[in-house]
């Protein structure tokens, strides 16, 4: 295995200044349950690993001024465990709580799994669902982006190397809303997914019609992707069994989904065009149930 210096920053300020002054030859690690498997299986070229592990501080989840505030150091283990996560982000919650082992979650970070940009990043179908905004912040200041335009092609993303994401903003609609989250896997234990599926839905009072519906889908794109089209065709319509028929083959058409070595296109279109009927009438049910309050 390839020998590195591994340099542990005690400030964001020295890490952006650790980043800045050696350019490409580092490369940032949180949990390092990536970025390990990159060193011994991909043949990831770093002379410089830049830790955030004692960078504690960007380690929480909040909520304030109308929105969830999730620090990038936050665990996956942390999201599963939290009351605020499963009541204001019950999607994120779902996810969570089926991401790899006990082990993994308690080191894993969710900024490392949106960074990493796995097409099937468990977390990044509930976040796009649930309309997030991730923050970027380099010396030159910080950017706050909409996660849908984060992701630009298997493992690629807009951030730039200078930068190191903070902080995930996740609005909390003022009406009845609720998600849910479905991860399809050849295993129900330690297997990624084969095609993923978040649904978010916020209703009108009468807890019929939709007001603002998002569905977002992991592994089935080069890149987790919503579907906006379909997302529109629920909005203002009473929301009924046969109008999520509709919906689940529109999202799965606006898909397009793509072969690869986990599943092939057919089957993803199957299992989209059944779980966003599924998984919309969870969020229906769980909004009916008052959850989140
Ligand atoms: C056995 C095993 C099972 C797994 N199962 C799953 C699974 O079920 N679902 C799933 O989605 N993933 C899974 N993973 C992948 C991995 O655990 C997750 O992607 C994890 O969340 C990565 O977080 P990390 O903190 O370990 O990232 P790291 O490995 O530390 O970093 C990953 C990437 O993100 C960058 N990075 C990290 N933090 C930041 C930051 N704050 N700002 C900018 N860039 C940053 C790093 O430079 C690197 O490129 C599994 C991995 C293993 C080893």
């Amino acid at each position: 295995m390839k020998t590195f210096q591994y340099l542990r920053p005690a400030s964001l300020a020295e890490a952006l200044d650790l980043l800045a002054r050696h350019g490409p030859a580092a490369r940032l690690v949180a949990g390092g349950t990536d970025v390990m498997v990159d060193f011994k299986k991909n043949g990831l070229e770093a002379d410089i690993l830049v830790s955030l592990r004692r960078l504690t501080d960007l380690r929480y989840i909040r909520e304030g001024n109308g929105q969830v505030h999730i620090g990038g150091l936050t665990t996956l283990r942390d999201l599963e465990r939290s009351s605020l996560v499963a009541r204001r982000i019950p999607g994120l919650a779902d996810a969570a709580r089926v991401m790899a082992s006990v082990q993994i979650r308690n080191v894993a970070t969710v900024a490392g799994n949106i960074c990493n940009a796995a097409p099937s990043a468990d977390t990044a179908p509930p976040l796009l669902a649930a309309g997030t905004q991730v923050r970027l912040v380099s010396p030159a200041g910080s950017r706050d982006i909409p996660l849908d335009q984060f992701f630009t092609g298997p493992r690629k993303t807009i951030r730039r190397p200078d930068e190191i994401l903070t902080e995930f903003v996740v609005p909390i609609p003022s009406g009845p809303y609720s998600q849910a989250f479905w991860k399809h896997a050849r295993r129900k234990a330690m297997d990624l997914a084969m095609v993923s599926v978040a649904v978010h839905l916020e209703l009108e009072d009468d807890l019929v019609t939709c007001r603002q519906a998002r569905i977002a889908h992991g592994v089935a794109a080069p890149t987790p992707i919503r579907t906006p089209e379909a997302e529109e065709r629920l909005k203002g319509k009473k929301i009924t069994p046969e109008l999520l028929e509709g919906i689940g083959e529109a999202s799965c058409e606006e898909t397009l989904c793509r072969d690869s070595i986990r599943g092939q296109a057919w089957y993803r279109e199957e299992i989209i065009r059944v779980m966003v009927r599924r998984m919309a009438l969870r969020a229906l049910e769980r909004c009916r149930m008052g959850r989140p309050a």
